[in-house]
């Protein structure tokens, strides 16, 4: 096994190899195992589940293990997720697991690991995903000894000193690791970007990752690509295009889907909103995980129960009139915020309003004026045969609705991600969260090709 000499350190890939996303990355350093990400793949069950047909969770990792979704990794799962799979439970044997961001194909799969293995989540990312699980029925992280960091703490687990290093993402409390190993530091990019508001979190990581001169460097590769078909701005730039259809737009209404979590993303529309003296218009789910993230002083967001120009729409629920009951106990300290479908049928001139994929049904109620504005602000389709798109422009059409592309990715560019090898050099690169592994070998001399499972001396 690989490891075990003192200064061999080992690295496996269990996700996020020649597939963006999913990442689960394994260290070992002498007896020490770490994990780094455990998320799920966006291709996770292709051929086996689609839609509501899915791994059953009375089964725990049977389902999983069926059809080789997860890793079969001894002294990792917890003893009630293993009872029906033929994998023996053992006692904790990777010590600790390190979650970069609080995306899904990173987080996905926690809710499998062994209680005692403790988790380290930086402060903002915690609150996220303690946001999805108090606002969602179907998310359930399990529960684990938690350890929260941010930038400048630095966590060690028996040899082993782990530093995370903030970095900008389409998501708040994102980090890399700077992993201190016996071998020497291995870096760790998680996923960045140099586009957003916050690139000098970036510049921070690199120059750190810089400075101790790695041995190893796993990166992200979501955007190495020959070439870039879907377009893409910078989070400037979507502010500023969408001030220009919003300022246009004169008595229309402004719908904007993004994201749920991107709150980079919400920040720009408020900010467009603002300017134009218009209100914003967010769901009960956004509004809560706006207030749950006021608990992270640095990430300066507007407080919904007490910004005039935030209003929260509630849609009809059972009984039909806006009754406390019709609505989840979390919705109701909303409701002196409430603006209906009415409301904003009458205000149309005066209001941007998030709109997802799900509410489109909303604008039966809300009667849109023709020649009203749509903002996609999420990634262009990945396929001319995306059935959720087609049925999207068919709504905008039957509404009369002008469309547009805004978006900026959460990822580095191509160029970007060059400039980023060329400036940490470190000794061996390992590309994950990629498609195109081969396309890191033409800015890069020491490039490992990756397979899943297989153990790399560092
Ligand atoms: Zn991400």
């Amino acid at each position: 096994m690989i490891g075990e000499g003192k200064g061999m350190v080992g690295l496996s890939f269990f996700g996020g190899v020649n597939e963006i996303g999913g990442n689960k990355i394994l260290l070992q350093d002498g007896d020490t195992k770490l994990l780094f990400d455990f998320g799920q793949s966006f291709t996770f069950g292709e051929g086996f589940y689609t839609g509501w047909l899915g791994p059953r969770p009375v089964n725990g990792l049977g389902d999983y293990f069926a059809f080789g979704l997860l890793p079969r990794i001894r002294g990792l799962y917890s003893e009630k997720m293993l009872v029906s799979t033929d994998l023996a439970y053992a006692e904790p044997e990777v010590k600790a697991v390190f979650l970069s961001h609080a995306h899904f194909d990173h987080v996905g799969h926690i809710q499998f690991l062994d209680p005692q293995i403790s988790l380290c989540v930086g402060v903002g990312a915690k609150l996220l995903m303690e946001s999805m699980e108090e606002t969602s029925g179907f998310c359930s992280y399990g529960e684990h000894e938690c350890r929260k960091f941010r930038t400048g703490d630095k966590i060690k687990i028996d040899g082993v000193e782990v530093e995370p290093v903030h970095v900008d993402h389409s998501i708040p409390a994102a980090y890399g690791f700077i992993v201190h190993t016996s071998g020497g530091a291995v870096v760790y990019s998680g996923d960045l970007r140099m586009h957003g508001p916050r690139a000098d979190l970036t510049e921070d990581f690199v120059e750190k990752a810089r400075e101790c001169e790695p041995v190893a460097l796993i990166c992200e590769g979501t955007r190495m690509v020959e070439k870039e078909k879907r377009k893409n701005y910078s989070e400037e730039q979507v502010m500023a295009l969408s001030n220009e259809v919003v300022s246009s737009s004169s008595d229309r209404i402004v719908f904007a889907m993004r994201y749920s979590r991107d709150l980079d993303r919400f920040r720009s529309f408020y900010k467009v909103a603002k300017k134009n003296g218009r209100g914003i218009v967010v769901s009960p789910k956004t509004a809560y995980l706006l207030c749950k993230l006021l608990n992270d002083e640095h990430l300066d967001l507007p407080d919904p129960t007490k910004d005039e120009d935030i209003m929260v729409y509630f849609k009809r629920k059972k009984s039909g009139h806006f009754d406390d009951k019709d609505y989840y106990i979390w919705e109701r300290q909303f409701m002196n915020k409430m603006v209906t479908h009415e409301f904003v049928h009458r205000n149309q001139g005066r209001l941007i309003m998030d709109l997802d994929f799900y509410q489109l049904t909303e604008l039966i109620d809300i009667k849109p004026k023709k020649g009203s504005h749509f903002i996609h602000s999420m990634s262009e389709p990945f396929s001319e045969e995306d059935i959720e798109d087609q049925v999207m422009h068919n709504w905008l059409d039957h509404f009369g609705m002008h469309f547009h592309q805004l978006h900026a990715s959460g990822h580095l560019n191509r160029d970007q991600l060059v400039g980023l090898l060329d400036n940490i050099k470190a000794k061996k690169v390992f590309p994950v969260h990629t498609e195109h592994q081969e396309l890191f070998r033409d800015c890069s001399r020491n490039v490992k090709m990756l397979n899943y499972g297989k153990e790399y001396v560092v």
